[in-house]
This record gives structure tokens, sequence and C-alpha cells, in this order.
């Protein structure tokens, strides 16, 4: 069994990331399982080395391991060409020349998380057409998805399920930049990366059915899934980067890591009353039945 932490350095982690790490990480290391790092440093706009060097730190810190070194996503284009390209020997895969402004005036609302369904104009462009526009627009890559319904079992979240053509619609797979996206890269990683066991917020519960249907077309194994609650604001917002006094450097001038981690283990019912307590120690108290299972507010 193999958990993974999976953080997209963009900046300093904050109380969200802490929880789905402390979680991921009890929930592997309790069963005795292994538990990988990979820094989803994908987008170059937004991620820098120095942040993932932060992570590893904030990490430590906090008291969770990781067995191996590191994994960075910008170093593994060439597995995530070689994904992309047997989808595009299956015939699944088409450019889309739509500038922002048209995709969004080509979609409607998606079912559950409010993003968009891209109605696939470009689905239906002949082969002198693309050849045409190709010439002189870059396109994105799209994923043809099948009326197809899509259902697992959740961990904490129970059944979920979606059609990927009605729910989603034909999602990207690789950018206009060259730059793979986000459900390309994570089943390719998972797979090499022998995770049987993703424990990650609930904010990408809608990601499942996607990832699922490319795991399947890739051949690769399904992991299992526990999507965790999410923490809110005071006001019922999720907790987002730009919460600043929720970042870790704030935390860290304020609390010691055993005391952060016994809040975190409060709010995941794993202790009753507020302690300082390490990761370590948490080990034998964690289990799945314990943890809530609606969104919550933070302290
Ligand atoms: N990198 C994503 C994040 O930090 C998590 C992706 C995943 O767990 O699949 O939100």
């Amino acid at each position: 069994m193999t958990g993974r932490f999976a953080p997209s350095p963009s900046g300093r982690m904050h109380m969200g990331n802490l929880w789905s790490c402390l979680l991921a990480w009890l929930s592997a290391r309790s069963a005795g399982g292994g538990m990988v790092l990979r820094l989803e440093d994908l987008d170059p706009d937004r991620c820098r080395q120095e942040y993932c060097d932060q992570v590893m730190r904030d990490l430590e810190w906090l008291g969770l391991d990781w067995d191996g070194g590191p994994v960075y996503q910008s170093k593994r284009t060439e597995q995530y060409r070689q994904a992309f390209q047997s989808l595009e020997q299956q015939g699944v895969i088409y450019p889309c020349f739509c500038t922002r402004a048209e995709r969004l005036a080509a979609s409607a609302p998606h079912r559950s998380d409010g993003t968009a369904v891209y109605d696939g104009r470009c689905r239906h462009l002949t082969a002198a057409e693309r050849e045409e526009t190709m010439k002189t627009r870059r396109p994105a890559w799209r994923v043809r998805t099948p009326e197809q319904e899509i259902a697992f079992t959740d961990r904490l979240q129970g059944g979920y399920a979606e059609n990927l053509a009605r729910d989603c619609g034909d999602f990207i797979l690789r950018r206009s930049d060259g730059v793979y996206a986000y459900q390309l890269a994570v089943v390719v990683d998972d797979a090499d990366m022998g995770v049987t066991q993703v424990v990650r917020g609930s904010d990408l519960l809608s990601s499942t059915p996607r990832q699922l249907w490319l795991q399947e077309r890739l051949g690769l194994p399904h992991p299992t899934y526990g999507h965790l609650p999410l923490l809110l604001a005071p006001d019922g917002r999720r907790l987002a980067k730009r919460d600043r006094d929720l970042e870790l450097g704030w935390l860290q001038t304020r609390f010691t890591a055993p005391e952060l981690v016994g809040r975190l283990a409060l709010a995941a019912r794993l202790i009753d009353r507020p302690q300082a307590i390490t990761p370590r120690e948490l080990i034998p108290l964690f289990s799945w039945e314990r943890l809530p299972r609606g969104d919550f507010v933070w302290m």
C-alpha cells in the first residue's frame, strides 16, 4: 500500500494542504504503507524551486516523512508525452483552437463544481480546417469524452458518478503552450510511483471520474480514493492561498508543530480535546471511521 503527498508548489502551504498531507500520511503509515512525495510543478508561471524546497521543509517541520526522493512533474515531460501519444493513437484527442472567450461562450456550467462544460465545437472540424487553422494558431489538445457513466466508491464521500460527456465535457490534456494538464500527469505519475491510495481534498472529487477513465484508456491500475472534507473560513469560504493568516509561515509564529498537529487531529476527531501531539503518536489513533464527512469551519 502506498500513499502520496502531491502539493502544488505555487506558494507557501496553508491549513488546507496541511490537513490533507497529515491525513494522507496517517492513512498510509497506520496501514504500514509507503508514502511518496510528488511536487506538482507543471505550471512554469506559478511554480518555483524555492517553493518546492519550502514545501519539503514544511513537511519535515510538521513531522511528516516520505520514502525515496521527491518526484518533480516538471522533469517528467517525456512520460506524459508517451501517454499523450498513446491516447492520440487511440483517436480520442483533437486540437482545439478556441480562445478563452470563445470557450466560455461555447460552454454550459458543470453540474457539480460550477466549472464549464465545453460544447465540443472543435471536435467537428475537418482535417482541412484543422490544417488551415494550425498555420495561425497553436491549439490546445482535448480528449473526446464518452457518453459513459463513470462511478466509484469514495472512502469518505460514498458513491460518486459522472457521465463524462454530459457532466464534464471534453477536457484539456495539453495546453496551447505545450504544458501537459494535471489530469494526464496525475494518472501517469500515480501509476509510475506505485500509488495505491489517493487521499486529498474533496475539491478534487469531480476530477476522479476523468482520472479513472484515463487510467482505463492507458491500461493503468486504479488506486482507491478518499476525499477529505474541506476546511472553511468562518464566513463559509474555502480556505485558499490568499488567506495569508492561515499560511504555514504565519502559523509557525503562533504554534509549535505538535500544537498545530494537535489542532488538526482534533478537527479530524482522532483526539477529543486539544493537546500537542506528533504525527507519529497519532498513528495508532488513526481510523477512517472517525473522520468527519462534511466540510467544516476551521478554528
Ligand atoms: N496538486 C494538487 C493540489 O495541491 C493535488 C492533486 C492531487 O492530489 O491529485 O491541490
